[in-house]
């Protein structure tokens, strides 16, 4: 059961420090897509941040006359500033690279392509997330998954809705082949597998049906998983209170190289069995 929060205490708020920090963060994050020409410029934003608490459903909201972008530090009541930082990361490149900034704009792409495609761009977003954590705040593949721990466990879900599970699943398998093919921190990432996932065959075949997205070509692709390996991957997302930390962690991992048909790294697993 979700715990409620005590009536009176006064909203967590971002320190001064902390603000300070998220605006060095998306500016290096602006940075660093320009280094690597995925972007050339931010020309309808001059970098106008604001900080607002506000009680309802928005992460980002983005004023293209005032230039100005607004992070809502509600979800910030809930998670740790690491956190934090990388859903305003995920925000912004939502707004930078795929110009869709605002809840309406993925509403917008969700009626006009469906919603496997608005699930992309979340896992490309997601992806890229990653991908600066790792080559810019020096994360690795279990600290990054430590993460989405806290987010399975801040944000858990009871009822499972196949679509968020199929990002979830998604980003887990992007995100993973990206740091495991990448193992050194100096290493740079140039190409990016993402994966879009359907569960429905799980149900009936040993195997996850994908579709890979290369950055030279499309192709459609199986992935081994049987539905017990399925139920475990839905214990992270949905019952997360049950499992501990590096339980957590060790179910993605395994579903992972099952799914890829690799054993997991000694470095990887002599990481998780320090935490
Ligand atoms: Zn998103």
């Amino acid at each position: 059961m979700a715990k409620k929060a005590k009536g009176a205490s006064p909203p967590k708020k971002l320190t001064t420090a902390q603000e300070t920090t998220l605006i060095k963060t998306l500016n290096n994050f602006g940075n660093w897509l320009r280094e690597k020409k995925i972007i050339k410029d931010l020309s309808h934003i001059d970098h106008v941040v604001d900080m607002p608490f506000a009680n309802a459903d928005w992460v980002m909201k983005v004023d293209t006359k005032k230039s100005s972008i607004s992070f809502n530090t509600y979800v910030f009541q809930k998670c740790s500033f690491e956190y934090y930082q990388s859903i305003l990361v995920h925000e912004f490149f939502h707004l930078a690279v795929q110009k869709v900034p605002n809840k309406e704009d993925a509403t917008r792409v969700k009626d006009d392509f469906g919603e496997p495609l608005m699930k992309l761009i979340d896992i490309e977003a997601d992806f890229f997330t990653a991908l600066f954590f790792k080559e810019k705040l020096g994360y690795s593949l279990v600290k990054y998954l430590e993460l989405y721990f806290e987010g399975s466990t801040v944000f858990s879900d009871n009822r499972i809705r196949t679509s968020k599970l199929e990002r979830f699943i998604g980003t887990l398998l992007s995100i993973s082949k990206m740091f495991i093919d990448h193992p050194k921190a100096s290493q740079k990432v140039t190409d990016c597998d993402l994966y879009l996932p359907t569960i429905t065959p799980v149900y009936t075949e040993s195997s996850l049906h994908v579709l890979v997205i290369r950055k030279e070509h499309i192709y459609f692709d199986e992935i081994q998983a049987e539905y017990g390996d399925f139920v475990q991957i839905k214990e992270c997302y949905t019952n997360v209170d049950t499992l501990t930390k590096k339980g957590y962690i060790e179910h993605l991992l395994k579903f992972v190289c099952k799914a890829f048909n690799i054993t997991l790294p000694e470095k990887i697993k002599a990481e998780l069995d320090n935490l």
